[in-house]
């Protein structure tokens, strides 16, 4: 379907706009994140929502005017005081009064030929801007505004405050602003009636306008009416894109598995343990979503250590004994190879053929494994998402297991269903994720919570100390070394370079080597893979002791010998990243131990967040805290992967809309999949304001 005519003028490019040349076009289509070699265009301008307010509705007279408020007055200009030639340091002033008393207005630099013209002797005008007092006389600096009489329509007696960036000004972005509003068509309603109605909304035309022209401070507040419709369609536009997108994933192509589940109880006999609670109602899902006939899209949400493989496993031994393969994609080299070891000894036992399929692989032994997966010979291969996404050839693939993947966007899931394949889809997170950001990133997903640990595991031991420590950490750990313990450390993140991470965990491995030659593994981004692994895999057999890293370890590295932790600049990590890197240890019966090493002069707020990871494991109230203290877009690392970031929304005051907009989008989609008639066509022209082109060519014909 084409985009709605209506919406034609708000589609074109800013430089339509009066005053708006090349050169501010060119900052605008930077600032607005305008695809590349496109301009910007007038609804980017309507979704750059104002930061705060400025009131100049207050007009107390010149003699009640009170130093430090904005104020506006009407005044009559009397005498320019030009400084004296060559005096820079003396500002222009002009003396001016209204019924009530005197007021200074002063210009440091004054242009003497513009203020003249703008400010003429004897001439009445409103000047808007920050009282302030200089010698017992009330003046101000470089009015904000001064109109003609006949003119005061035009200054905005609320003045909406707009993030700026080099080279737009205020006045700027406050013009092209209102000529877009100008150009605003009304809408067709898409928000649900009595959603409207209960709320007291006004339309979406009306919002803009609030938002952007706001008569009183209250029509433009974060948490007033306009604001919150607005998140709202926000919110409604991405969660029916997820609604859209799931009906795209399990639309009725599907195959109804059929098992009886007797290799998956081999598979369990042949477990060392029995399963959580939690592990067997994950299973009990996902045994009912492959004997649909819809397609399975399902979120395995799973703290740290709760035990995730078991259940991919299991999931493909049922996928094998219905007859199809399966595909478990782990984020590295390092967790592949480790996934593959880990269940090639239970796969053997019970007859599943497995096989690992990397990117180091010589030639000739890829092909042969990619020629025995186009066979059927092979039940299961273990591989990276990177490796998937280059053509392997399945002789039937039933089921994807996409692991310890937070940033597995829509884009992705799509892809995998793209290839009009009939696979059913398991995500894994890596660490528990918030309930709105579930919403938001995973709105097209069902979801399993696997909140329970296995049984036996040991508290782990959280201490926060100082780098000054330093000396001290290094001759306790040279003890329990005796003891046979082992240690992974991981070294600081430096946000800005690999290179600096990788030098600095090249440092730590020099020192730590020094006091325990031999017994120091060193694994770090910038090797090559086979290097990686060839350490991991010494590490793991118990050939080293210390395992100095940097956040490469930080997903799914699992040796269960291991039982400290020590994390250098502690403070430098997310929450979630700590929990994910504590969650390295304690996985055996042994007591474990986590050290956080902070820099000097912690602030406060770094203080409690090391204190959050001291006082709880529960990986799903450390995500809740998580995202309070960072926002959503660090917390998934979402700002590179081009997941959405919300322009209007403000989680702190809009999170209930989403909820609210979960919901209707899936009752929209559940009534109305095809979205046509009246009702259909104002939800796409929503789709459209809201730019989410992916959406739009999938939703279902008619
Ligand atoms: P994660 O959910 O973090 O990916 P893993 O799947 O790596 O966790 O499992 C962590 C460890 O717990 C592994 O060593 C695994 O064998 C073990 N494990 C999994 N389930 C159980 C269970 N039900 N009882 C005991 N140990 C378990
Ligand atoms: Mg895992």
């Amino acid at each position: 379907m084409a985009r709605p005519q209506q919406l034609t003028p708000l589609f074109a490019s800013v430089k339509k706009l009066k005053g708006i040349g090349p050169q501010l076009a060119q900052t605008m289509a930077r600032f607005f994140g305008a695809p590349e070699g496109q301009d910007a265009i007038l609804l980017d301008l309507l979704m750059h929502m104002p930061a705060g307010l400025v009131d100049r509705r207050h007009q107390p007279g010149a003699a009640f005017a009170q130093p430090g408020a904005i104020s506006t007055f009407l005044l009559t200009i009397d005498q320019h005081r030009a400084p004296p030639r060559g005096n820079k340091r003396v500002p222009y002033r002009i003396i001016a009064h209204d019924d009530t008393g005197e007021m200074m207005l002063t210009y440091f630099a004054g242009r003497a030929a513009w203020l003249e013209k703008t400010l003429p002797e004897g001439e009445q005008r409103y000047v808007s801007g920050m009282v302030t007092a200089f010698q017992g006389q009330k003046q101000i600096n470089h009015p904000d505004f001064v109109v003609k009489p006949d003119q005061f329509d035009e200054m905005p007696l609320v003045e909406p405050i707009y993030p700026l960036t080099q080279g737009l000004s205020a006045k700027k972005i406050q013009g092209a602003v209102r000529d877009a509003l100008a150009q605003m068509p009304e809408m067709p309603e898409w928000v649900p009636e009595n959603r409207l109605t209960l709320n007291g909304w006004p339309s979406f035309a009306d919002a803009m306008r609030q938002t952007h022209m706001p008569g009183t401070p209250g029509e433009a507040a974060l948490d007033g009416a306009a604001r919150a419709r607005l998140a709202y369609d926000e919110y409604l536009a991405g969660q029916l894109t997820l609604q859209i997108v799931r009906s795209t994933l399990t639309r009725e192509t599907g195959i109804a598995r059929e098992f009886s589940g007797a290799l998956a109880e081999k598979v369990r006999g042949a477990l060392p343990f029995s399963l959580t609670p939690g592990q067997e109602s994950a299973l009990t899902d996902i045994y009912a979503d492959l004997r649909q006939k819809r397609k399975m899209a399902r979120l395995i949400q799973g703290d740290v250590g709760a035990g995730k493989t078991v259940v991919a496993l299991l999931a493909m031994a049922a996928m094998a004994e219905s007859g199809a393969q399966s595909a478990l994609m782990a984020p590295t080299e390092i967790l592949a190879t480790q996934h593959f070891h880990s269940i090639s000894a239970i796969c053997d036992q019970v007859g599943l053929k497995v096989a690992l399929l990397t990117g180091k692989m010589p030639q000739g032994e890829r092909r042969a494994i990619q020629a025995k997966i186009a066979d059927g010979e092979i039940d299961i291969v273990v591989g990276t998402h990177a490796l998937f996404q280059s053509s392997i050839e399945f002789q039937q693939l039933g089921l994807t297991v996409v692991d310890e993947q937070h940033r597995f966007g829509v884009h992705q899931r799509l892809a995998l269903s793209d290839k009009g394949r009939k696979t059913e889809l398991l995500v894994m997170t890596a660490t528990p994720i918030p309930r709105t950001l579930v919403l938001t990133h995973f709105g097209d997903m069902d979801v399993s919570l696997l909140t329970d640990k296995p049984k036996g595991r040991q508290p782990i031991d959280t201490a926060i100390l100082s780098e000054k420590d330093y000396d001290r950490v290094v001759a306790r750990l040279g003890q329990r070394m005796h003891e046979g313990v082992q240690a992974f450390w991981v070294c600081p993140l430096v946000e800005e370079s690999e290179h600096l991470n990788a030098t600095s965990a090249e440092d730590r491995f020099k020192a730590l080597n020094q006091a325990f030659p031999g017994r120091v593994g060193l694994v770090h981004g910038r090797m090559a893979a086979a290097d990686k692994q060839a350490v991991m895999e010494q590490f793991a057999a118990g050939e080293l002791q210390i395992l100095v890293a940097t956040t490469v370890i930080e997903v799914g590295v699992d040796v269960p010998n291991a039982s400290i932790m020590i994390i250098e600049h502690a403070e430098r990590f997310g929450l979630s990243q700590l929990h994910q890197l504590r969650g390295r240890v304690g996985r055996g019966s042994k007591k474990s131990a986590c050290l956080l090493l902070h820099g000097e002069n912690l602030s406060e707020i770094a203080q409690k967040r090391l204190e959050t990871i001291k006082e709880t494991e529960d990986g799903f109230k450390i995500a809740e805290r998580d995202l309070e203290l960072r926002g959503e877009g660090d917390l998934l690392g979402t700002r590179q992967s081009g997941m959405p970031g919300y322009r209007i929304a403000i989680p702190e005051f809009h999170r209930d809309f989403l909820d609210m907009a979960h919901e209707d989008a899936a009752n929209i989609i559940e009534s109305n999949p095809g979205l046509t008639g009246p009702k259909g066509d104002a939800v796409r022209t929503l789709l459209y304001l809201f730019r989410k082109d992916l959406a739009i060519p999938l939703i279902k014909a008619g």
